[in-house]
């Protein structure tokens, strides 16, 4: 998330991405405590460990991101490694309190900072690590060093120079089903939405889907540069799956599956039919703004700091596709 934004700030120097951006760091003050990594189990089998809800920093070690794992009779398998190499260890010394079974793989939701800069140590544990074959480019590109060395200095020492960016061991692509200790791990490529690399994890035994990004749970989710319409697509192929638990990338646990993935489906049709409108119209923005609607939605948290950018950016998205 932080990167989205700072990346949309550096893309668009425009007003609005900057009102934005400022409004959400005054909203994130560094706590006074950082949290701790600590797993709470969230369905049969499976444990999660919850970020804090902020942009990432020294203070909070980039704590801002969900990881999940599952304990089979053969193992356990991991998704996402958390924001920095010393919370993937505080992950491991928490899935050791639970279980002496070895982990056996680890499986990235998407190449965003905050859930990735932890793989270096199940790398070195020994762990097979599991990516949607897009996240090559990712890794390949200059988005990912200057991202690294912008964390380096912004979220030192917990980010430094020891550490790096380390790709999957296995990229999978459509759907792949891993079998462990009796369960099926569904893994499924949902992107291009979030990221292009979106990966989700669908255990239909515990109907649990570990989201990533894709699901934003009972708030207004950031848009960023994402292409709505490609994750509106992604959230219809979610709710075919029979789902009781949803493990998301941020904030808390959702065991109302079917109304979280709804909401943040609704929201971005919403954005998409009433700013494709205006683009249509050559209305300009800030009049459609004014006069759009916003009742339904307007009562969700994060709606004062990411509507505005989310209607801008989707305006421009639509703007371009009229073209
Ligand atoms: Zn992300």
């Amino acid at each position: 998330m932080t990167f989205l934004l700072q990346h949309a700030l550096r893309r668009k120097r425009s007003f609005v991405t900057a009102l934005a951006v400022a409004a959400l760091a005054a909203m994130h003050a560094p706590a006074a405590l950082a949290q701790k990594v600590q797993a709470v189990q969230v369905a049969p089998q499976t444990w999660m460990v919850q970020g804090e809800s902020a942009l990432g920093s020294s203070a909070n070690r980039n704590f801002i991101s969900n990881a999940a794992f599952v304990v089979t009779d053969d193992g356990v398998v991991v998704v996402d490694a958390l924001g920095s190499p010393a919370l993937a260890l505080e992950l491991m010394a928490e899935i050791r309190r639970i279980t002496p079974k070895p982990i056996k793989h680890l499986i990235i939701t998407h190449y965003h900072a905050d859930h990735i800069y932890g793989l270096q140590e199940f790398k070195a544990a020994g762990v097979q690590l599991i990516g949607q074959k897009d996240g090559q480019l990712y890794l390949h590109s200059e988005t990912a060093e200057l991202r690294l060395k912008a964390s380096r200095e912004e979220m030192f020492p917990w980010i430094d120079e020891k550490t790096h960016l380390v790709p999957a061991d296995r990229w999978v692509s459509g759907t792949t089903t891993l079998r462990l200790g009796g369960l099926d791990f569904v893994l499924q490529a949902a992107g291009p939405a979030h990221t292009p690399e979106d990966l989700v994890v669908y255990v239909p035994q515990l109907k649990l889907l570990v989201a990533g990004d894709l699901v934003f749970r009972g708030r207004v989710p950031f848009v960023g540069q994402a292409d709505s319409g490609s994750w509106i697509a992604a959230l219809d192929r979610l709710l075919a799956f029979d789902t009781a638990v949803v493990v998301p990338g941020h904030g808390p646990v959702s065991m109302t599956a079917r109304e979280d993935l709804q909401l943040t489906r609704d929201y971005l049709a919403y954005l998409r039919q009433t700013m494709g409108d205006a683009a249509r119209d050559l209305e300009p923005f800030e009049e459609a703004y004014a006069k759009t609607d916003w009742s339904r939605f307007a009562k969700l948290p994060l709606f004062g700091v990411a509507n505005r950018i989310n209607a801008y950016n989707t305006y421009l998205l639509m703007e371009q596709s009229a073209k």
